[in-house]
């Protein structure tokens, strides 16, 4: 890894030239949106015919994340390119960096895809960053297991890529445990961590150009049900100043080692000590980044398009306190049965300071991520006030 700007630098990308985008999902619509707002054209490429990026580029190249067409066709339009989620193949993204500029690039892509990998590095940066990741053992077979101390238990066993929202991942109390979840994931390398007392969780939004500046968002306290982001707020209301000034400079170590470039966010525990833990970071806007659309002088989304464009990165300011919901598949049934309903959007735009932002997905499933409303307001309590409402109103425990 280099701290070092790339070279030689390129000159900005103006709005005549493509974004391209690998991946259809709401992340890479609401890049669009960002990017054509600044009168860029956006392609996308998704396997996928119909998805909520494609439904809003200008190009939709169908096919496989790894599909040499595809892919050629993608490096031939566009004079940058991205990815808008983690698990895109780095070899695709190394493949594109050669014939077009690439941020993030493929070897950021994939140590943030492998979970072995990126504790590595976080370990590696922890003079640098001054956090460490929670306590860990690879787990790749059952000889692994006989070796557990009894320091990494309770425990989480979490596979060592593909996952996501608390996917590929079972809670384990004993060896008998372990044994039985590494199974059930059908013996595929596992992660095994030591479960943490956990306080609170934040995360960090940051971007990085190719000059080699920086931008630190300020820190979001994130709440999590059933493995998925359940809200964002911030100013956080657990979040000391201490805190977030460590959470903010562990970040700034973070993509300065990784020579990153382009939107990164890092997520963090907070244990009840008080301490920080690094948990993961997603090479990407990220979800607990949606308030930034709202509340923020320029948007995660904004932001990775200058990055992209080598333009100069945007002013992080939040203009006004802000709280994300996110929107489940789930509040299109009735409580507690299989009835679908339309949700009372007309009762939550009603709500004072409500954004709505849903993403196309016409097949509202549970636990499915269909949209977010964020609410701005003059105080975090009026914010919240707003999201108590929107809650009763949508059916979801507060
Ligand atoms: P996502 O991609 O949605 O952020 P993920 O599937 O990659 O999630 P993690 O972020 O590692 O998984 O874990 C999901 C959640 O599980 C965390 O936000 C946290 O609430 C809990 N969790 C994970 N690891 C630990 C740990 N070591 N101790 C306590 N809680 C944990
Ligand atoms: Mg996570």
């Amino acid at each position: 890894m280099s701290s070092n700007p790339q070279t030689p630098l390129l000159p900005a990308a103006s709005p005549s030239t493509w974004l391209g985008v690998m991946g259809g999902g709401q992340l890479g619509r609401m890049f669009a949106h960002a990017a054509q707002a600044m009168g860029y054209k956006v392609a996308v490429l998704e396997p996928s015919a119909d998805c909520p990026a494609g439904q809003v580029a200008e190009r939709l190249i169908t096919a496989g994340y790894d599909d040499p067409q595809g892919l050629e066709q993608l490096a031939k339009l566009c004079g940058a390119i991205t990815t808008e989620f983690e698990n895109v193949p780095a070899d695709s993204m190394a493949w594109l960096g050669e014939r077009s500029f690439v941020a993030p690039n493929a070897a950021c892509v994939s140590i943030a895809q492998d979970r072995i990998a990126e504790k590595r590095f976080f370990v590696e940066c922890a003079p640098r960053s001054g956090v460490m990741p929670a306590p860990h053992k690879t787990i790749a077979s059952h000889a692994d297991i006989d070796a557990i101390g009894d320091e990494l238990l309770p425990g989480i066993l979490k596979t060592v890529r593909m996952g996501y929202d608390g996917k590929g991942q079972v809670r384990v109390r004993s060896r008998e445990d372990v044994r039985a979840a590494f199974d059930e994931l059908k013996g595929v390398t596992c992660l095994l961590e030591k479960m943490l007392p956990l306080a609170y969780e934040v995360s960090v939004l940051t971007a990085r150009g190719a000059d080699g500046a920086s931008v630190v968002y300020p820190i979001a306290e994130n709440v999590h049900r059933d493995g998925i982001l359940f809200t964002t707020t911030v100013p956080g209301p657990n979040v000391s100043e201490a805190c977030a000034r460590q959470a903010q400079d562990a970040a700034r170590a973070i993509v300065a080692e990784l020579g990153y470039v382009g939107v990164l966010c890092i997520e963090f525990f907070v244990l009840q000590d008080g301490s920080l833990v690094v948990n993961e970071m997603a090479p990407r806007p990220h979800n607990s980044g949606h308030y930034t659309i709202d509340a923020c002088v320029t948007s995660q989304f904004a932001q990775q398009v200058r990055a992209m464009a080598r333009l100069p990165l945007g002013e992080v300011r939040q203009h006004s306190p802000a709280v994300m919901l996110n929107i489940l598949g789930d509040v299109w049934f009735e409580a507690g049965s299989d009835t679908p309903r339309e949700p009372a959007w007309d009762r939550v735009l009603a709500l004072p300071g409500a954004n709505l932002h849903l993403y196309g997905k016409d097949d509202p499933r549970r636990g499915r991520k269909m949209g977010h409303v964020t609410f701005v307001a003059p105080t975090l309590e009026q914010a919240q006030a707003s999201l108590a409402q929107a809650c009763a109103i949508l059916g979801i425990a507060p």
